[in-house]
């Protein structure tokens, strides 16, 4: 009795019309999915209630598609009253062809008849004018090049792996893969600062799951030789390697145009000029390629600043990019670090670490730096995260060794209540552990003001302020962008990622992620 009235229940109308609302859903889902268009009753042309003009059917039915001359068909949900034009822009937009190049045949009888575009689509239709239901890739007379096997370089060969196009080929100055930023600019102490949740050893959660996992028994910081292992690791793990060649510099771009002398049109060519950089002597290899990625990298130019008296300074001064740091000199000393960039933070971490007495950062303003908790839960996040929230997550570090309050600082500017907030900064938070450490213990202070000139062992600042006994100054002014990259693309200006607006030609300035 209890089984008989549960099969009962089941057939109540409410559980019916939940059974029916959620294939409904389901069948909405789909197409949305297909992106087709969904019809809504309420929609109706109606007035006063009553419907006028043409109406239009919103229940649900199944359609079979079948590829002419092949054994391919797809079942998709649609609603009665879908035409046939959009299930044509639906598949074209999603198999990358020509809407007006498809004609859905439907047989009717003995009869086979062409569906108009405005005409409801039919139960079953034969499809001519494509090959599957699968895009279908391209084919590119040569290969896509890439300049560069730093970070992003090695990112886009790895996709273009994964996606089982091997037709690609690569270039670099060095003699290993990992980029100018990880082989020269880091110095030996150099760390990753962002960690697992945004940066380089974690390739895009597309990547990870197949070959290349987190590495096994790194430190908590990786530092520079790991993530240059790393680099090799994941190369090899794809199997790109190949692909790229080093000691060789992309020295020449020249746009070949096609048979009608255009050089807009998909059979333009690039030709790349490639010397080699390990063999004396030889010449050019001349290397054609239907498109170009460029990851040049962005910070091999220091901006370069003179103070009046540096001659006399009588001690070291550096930029303290890459290995030019004097680490035999850095213990008890005290260290003028001018600027404050991530790199400025960077080298009063180096400082540290090599047992310097004190390290000023002189800077003409203080900028935002990000404690580690913060920094990882603004890289994770989905969405970018309020200025609000970022500026709240920063207060108990702030508060805890006495910068300030985040608040108050330039960056910032926030209405009175502090509910809305921007912030705007010209350089990237450092990622500031140590800075923040070293100011709590009295071994880091920031001074704002700017230098205005040098002499022995003693910087004197526009402010009226003289720091005496100060032996080793890094000058961490900030980078400035190489027109040798503008120049190997002849390139007047960027159209987002692209080269003059040249889609094939991509000069990603940074990644966002
Ligand atoms: C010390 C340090 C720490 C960092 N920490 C972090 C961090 O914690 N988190 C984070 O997100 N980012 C960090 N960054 C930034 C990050 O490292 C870089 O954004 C990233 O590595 C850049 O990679 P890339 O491929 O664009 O460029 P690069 O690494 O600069 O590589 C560019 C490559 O292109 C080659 N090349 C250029 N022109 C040519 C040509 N014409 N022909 C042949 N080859 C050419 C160069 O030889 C070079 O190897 C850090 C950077 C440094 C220096």
């Amino acid at each position: 009795r209890p089984a008989a009235m549960a099969a009962d229940r089941s057939r109540s109308p409410t559980t019916e019309l939940a059974v029916a609302q959620t294939s409904a859903r389901e069948k909405i889902t789909r197409m949305a999915c297909m992106g087709l268009h969904i019809f809504n009753p309420e929609w109706q042309n109606t007035h006063g209630g009553v419907p006028r003009g043409k109406q239009f059917s919103a229940s649900f039915k199944d359609v079979t598609m079948k590829i002419y001359g092949t054994d391919e068909q797809l079942t998709f949900p649609v609603q009665t009253c879908t035409r046939v034009l959009d299930v044509k822009e639906a598949l074209c937009s999603a198999l990358m062809v020509d809407p007006f190049t498809l004609e859905f045949l439907e047989k009717r009888g003995c009869t086979v008849r062409k569906q108009r575009d405005t005409e409801e689509i039919a139960r079953t239709v034969t499809v001519k004018g494509l090959v599957s239901f699968k895009p279908q890739p391209h084919k590119w007379p040569h290969p896509a090049g890439v300049i560069g096997a730093g970070y992003n370089g090695l990112k886009t060969l790895m996709i273009y792996a994964k996606s089982g196009n091997s037709d690609i080929v690569c270039f670099d100055r060095n003699a290993q893969v990992g980029g100018y930023c990880w082989i020269t600019a880091a110095n030996k102490t150099s760390k990753l600062q962002t960690e697992f949740g945004s940066f380089h050893v974690w390739w895009g959660q597309e990547l990870v799951q197949e070959n290349c996992g987190y590495p096994q028994g790194w430190s908590t910081w990786p530092h520079k030789a790991e993530i240059l292992r790393h680099f090799q690791y994941a190369a090899e793990a794809y199997g790109i390697l190949p692909h790229i060649r080093l000691n060789c510099n992309v020295a020449k771009l020249d746009i070949l145009p096609d048979a009608a002398g255009s050089t807009d049109s998909m059979d333009s060519q690039y030709l790349l000029h490639v010397a080699p950089l390990d063999k004396q002597g030889e010449g050019e290899d001349l290397v054609k390629c239907s498109m170009v990625w460029s990851y040049p990298g962005s910070m091999t130019k220091n901006r370069i600043v003179d103070y009046p008296g540096e001659e006399e300074f009588g001690g070291e001064i550096r930029y303290g990019m890459g290995d030019d740091c004097p680490y035999d000199k850095l213990a008890k000393t005290n260290i003028a670090v001018l600027g404050n960039g991530a790199f400025a933070v960077e080298n009063v971490r180096t400082c540290c670490e090599y047992g310097c007495d004190k390290v000023y950062i002189v800077t003409r303003r203080k900028n935002l730096a990000a404690p580690r908790l913060p920094c990882w839960f603004v890289h994770q996040a989905p969405v970018p995260v309020p200025g609000r929230l970022v500026l709240d997550m920063f207060k108990p570090m702030y508060d805890l060794c006495g910068f300030g309050d985040p608040w108050t600082f330039y960056a910032v500017t926030a209405s009175t209540n502090r509910q809305h907030v921007q912030i705007s900064q010209a350089s990237r938070f450092g990622i500031g552990d140590v800075t923040f450490l070293a100011v709590a213990y009295g071994k880091c202070e920031y001074v704002e003001d700017t230098v205005k000139r040098v002499t022995r062992h003693t910087l004197h600042l526009n402010g009226g302020r003289k720091l005496e006994g100060v032996t080793i100054v890094l000058k961490s002014l900030g980078l400035l962008g190489d027109f040798a990259v503008d120049r190997l693309h002849r390139m007047k200006k960027m159209v987002g990622d692209f080269c003059g607006g040249d889609w094939r030609r991509g000069v990603p300035p940074h990644d966002t992620g």
